[in-house]
């Protein structure tokens, strides 16, 4: 199950980013998550309800942002929304296309309850 070790991931630069930052508890982990990122929302939450257990991200919100799909058309240069079922340009119907956007897996930041 690949939102698992994902969830690992996410912890483990949660963590990182958390060294130096004097805080109380973290209230929200904002995540960028593409729609073609392979990655189900879902899956990934409920992953990280079990692997941030007993470490400073238990019980925090986890928000979930799905930038859209972006394409290019590599023989006119025309960009274009992605859709699941349109895999070639609109301008000039070439099906040579390239992602430029949709496939991300981030940790955008946290936002954490600081220590007063
Ligand atoms: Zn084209």
């Amino acid at each position: 199950m690949h939102e698992v070790s994902l969830a690992q991931d996410i912890l483990a630069i949660s963590m990182e980013s958390l060294k130096n930052r004097p805080f109380e508890k973290v209230v929200v982990v904002n995540l960028k998550i593409g729609p073609v990122s392979g990655v189900d929302p879902e899956a990934l939450r409920f992953a990280l309800t079990v692997v941030t257990e007993n470490t400073p991200l238990a019980g925090a919100e986890v928000r979930i942002e799905t930038p859209p799909m972006r394409l290019e058309c590599r023989d006119c240069r025309q960009e274009f929304a992605g859709d699941d079922s349109e895999f070639s340009c609109p301008a000039c119907g070439s099906s040579r296309i390239q992602l430029l956007s949709g496939d991300e897996m981030e940790v955008v930041n946290l936002e954490v309850l600081e220590r007063s």
